[in-house]
């Protein structure tokens, strides 16, 4: 019997067994331009491309796990053994700007429980996925709903590679004391999702807002703002990101928001590729965008980034990152 059907109220699933066509799979949206290129490339490698929308449940499609096999809108995807995950969202409450300050919508506990129960069936998804022992780039603790920032310092920090003096906390008393003696000093936040900003007297004024969950505080690193695209052990691109003005983030630079960035090839020394590749593998990241600020011979390492944007440097550089991710993903999806 080839064909498998199971019904449920509202579904009917079919798989057909022994499907001959290899395919990959991409956790991001088939309109995502940077999932268009992974496709395009995987296709170019014989792979067809199954997207897993990420607002699938906003649309209501059908998605179930039944006694250990997965069905997407309504057929059985478990022959996909390749994956490159862009993007899974993350738990959310939905807010908007009334008189100037951020509030919530009166039913937004619905949507947060709801937007939480999806990343968690996500995340087990991936999970399981990779104890069955199929290759994720990147696996399921690097989903973009995680990004560990304090983490990744201390890996860096203990493999020798160069790092701001940072202070990571919630206590006033112990953020002015490192204002005090590192004096330039910025601030973010651990997850990401704000401009980086220097940590000055307006700023000093307010750090009884940041009792309630820690921020990062580092030391200003001084130089320019690179950007190295590393897969599996193979630094795909390594470039400087030039704006025309100087900002202390340069995605504050219009300029860089508005595509019209450019960019210029450096070239690493190898303690430096070496730092790269180790980092990575020590934060369980096969496909990696790596920050670094770099002044002279100090090469300050700041993050790697699980899900990162490149296709800019890949269209004005002619850097293969897509195809380098595809090739990868493929080949898992081979066996
Ligand atoms: P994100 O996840 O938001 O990209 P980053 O740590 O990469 O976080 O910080 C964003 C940008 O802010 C960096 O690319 C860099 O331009 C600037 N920045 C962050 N930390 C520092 C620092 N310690 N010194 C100088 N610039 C920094
Ligand atoms: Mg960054
Ligand atoms: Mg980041």
């Amino acid at each position: 019997m080839s064909i498998f059907k199971v019904c449920t109220a509202r579904t009917t699933y079919v798989s057909i067994p022994g499907r001959s066509a290899l395919r990959i799979g991409i956790f991001g949206a088939a309109v995502d331009v940077q999932c268009k290129a992974v496709a395009r490339e995987a296709a170019a490698l014989g792979a067809d491309t199954l997207f897993i929308e990420p607002d699938a449940f906003d649309r209501g499609l059908p998605l179930s796990m039944l006694d250990g096999r997965t069905f997407y809108l309504g057929e059985q995807v478990d022959d996909v053994q390749g994956f490159y995950l862009r993007y899974i969202p993350a738990p959310y409450a939905p807010s908007m700007e009334r008189d100037g300050e951020l509030v919530l919508y009166e039913d937004w506990f619905t949507t947060y429980m709801h937007t939480r129960e999806r990343a968690s069936y996500f995340v087990a998804w991936l999970l399981q996925l990779a104890h069955r022992g199929a290759t994720l780039v990147n696996g399921p603790h690097a989903a973009s709903v995680m990004q560990y920032k304090p983490f990744q310092l201390h890996a860096l920090r203990s493999l020798g590679a160069q790092v701001p003096r940072t202070l990571i906390s919630n206590d006033p008393a112990a953020i002015r004391a490192f204002h005090a003696e590192v004096k330039d000093v910025i601030y973010k936040p651990i997850m990401g999702g704000a401009i980086t900003r220097v940590l000055d007297a307006e700023a000093l004024e307010r750090l009884e807002d940041v009792t309630a969950s820690p921020v990062i505080f580092q030391e200003r690193a001084p130089g320019e703002d690179l950007r190295i695209m590393l897969v599996g052990d193979e630094i795909v691109s390594a470039v400087s990101i030039e704006t025309p003005e100087q900002h202390l983030d340069f995605r504050a630079d219009p300029v860089y928001s508005g595509g019209e960035a450019s960019y210029r090839e450096v070239a690493l020394p190898e303690p430096v590729r070496r730092f790269c590749r180790e980092a990575a593998r020590a934060c369980g990241l096969t496909f990696a965008g790596i920050d670094i600020k770099r002044q002279g011979d100090a090469w300050v390492f700041l993050e790697l980034n699980s899900s990162p944007i490149y296709l800019d440097v890949e269209l004005k550089l002619g850097h293969p990152i897509s195809r380098a991710i595809a090739r990868r993903v493929v080949e898992g999806a081979r066996g």
